[in-house]
């Protein structure tokens, strides 16, 4: 079993959270002369700390309950936080496979932080065997399981994730960003059987609430606290929760846009495997497509010549471009600009 007191550092377990009015106060109605606020105006209060309205919500749709939940400003915010409750600088790591979200680094080196990469397999699943011998590691904090996996696009294997959970003594963030675009079932229902899982999805893509910056963290509720006491107090706008409550009520555009996404991706992918220029296209879980072209720097650089941008990932897999499924009419311009392309080629 899993000690988590033994893994969150010594400075967080003491520290004494900042107290905001609004933790002192938790009334809705009265005369607020607590906050220092303004009291003219429509956004002249601060937002609910807790986001208690917007838990609700979001705990009958994920069907977890509202103290297993934390949000952050953004997945990166939650990413951030799990280095800073787990990870005494220039001591503990992180592992992560490879290819994966960029943050994951940055965020640690930021936190000084060492990270083990493990390269992911011919398959782009996680080298188990590699991995597995690491986990041993007294230093090891955090392992970082992103499914469905950015860049790569696939879902990472069941048997993997979870006999990771199962043998690590330490906290798995299962990343799943990109979960609503995947036909596979989410990891969301481990977080009651394990308490050193901490798993992440957001606003931020399926959602369509990217500017809006909010990230969900479902964890057992010792570490939400953990989470809560470190967050700066209001780290959520009120105008941020109130765009998430609303995308909440409309369930069924939210279900036709996710629909119509992954319609694009298969008929983009089918046209693009058809194409000379592309060696590969991917299978996709995700909201975008990873192709391996010959050169994918000219390719890169013609169509942002056009307006088009897409991510050129060639430093991180060799000559492969990442392309976000756009509507309709932005696929084809994306597919008459490649056409274009491999008739000059
Ligand atoms: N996780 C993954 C795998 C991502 O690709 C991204 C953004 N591209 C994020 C998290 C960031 O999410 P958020 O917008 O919630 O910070």
């Amino acid at each position: 079993m899993v000690d988590l007191n033994k893994l969150v550092r010594e400075n967080v377990i003491k520290l004494t959270p900042y107290s905001s009015a609004r933790d002192e106060f938790k009334g809705k109605t009265g005369i607020f002369m607590d906050a220092n606020e303004n009291p003219f105006g429509n956004l002249n209060r601060y937002p609910d700390p807790y986001q208690k309205e917007l838990k609700t919500a979001i705990s009958k749709i994920k069907g977890i309950e509202e103290e297993k939940i934390f949000l952050g400003n953004g997945s990166d915010e939650i990413i951030d936080l799990c280095f800073r409750i787990f990870c005494n600088p220039g001591v503990d790591k992180a592992l992560t496979s490879t290819p994966t979200y960029g943050m994951y680094a940055v965020s640690a080196s930021v936190n000084d932080v060492e990270v083990l990469n493990v390269p992911l397999n011919s398959s782009f699943q996680i080298d188990l065997k590699k991995v597995e011998p690491l986990l041993s590691d007294k230093n090891l904090k955090l392992v970082f399981i992103c499914s469905p996996n950015n860049p790569t696009a696939n879902t990472m294997y069941n048997d993997d994730v979870e006999r990771i959970i199962a043998i690590f003594k330490g906290i798995v963030l299962i990343d799943e960003a990109y979960i609503d675009f995947s036909d596979k079932p989410s990891f969301i229902k481990l977080v009651d059987r394990y308490p050193n899982l901490i798993l992440m999805q957001t606003f931020s893509k399926a959602f369509g609430l990217a500017a809006a910056r909010i990230g969900m963290a479902f964890s057992n509720p010792q570490i939400i606290k953990y989470f809560n006491k470190l967050k700066p107090p209001y780290n959520i706008s009120t105008i941020n929760q109130k765009a998430a409550l609303k995308k909440l009520t409309q369930i069924d555009q939210f279900k036709s846009q996710v629909e119509r996404i992954k319609k694009e991706r298969v008929r983009l992918s089918a046209i693009l495997s058809k194409m000379k220029i592309i060696e590969k296209v991917y299978p996709s879980d995700a909201n975008f497509l990873l192709v391996k072209v010959k050169n994918a720097d000219y390719i890169y650089n013609t169509l942002v010549n056009k307006n088009i941008i897409i991510r050129n990932r060639s430093k991180v897999i060799d000559n492969c471009l990442r392309i976000t499924i756009g509507k309709r009419s932005e696929n084809n311009t994306l597919i008459k600009a490649l056409n274009e392309l491999e008739k000059k080629t």
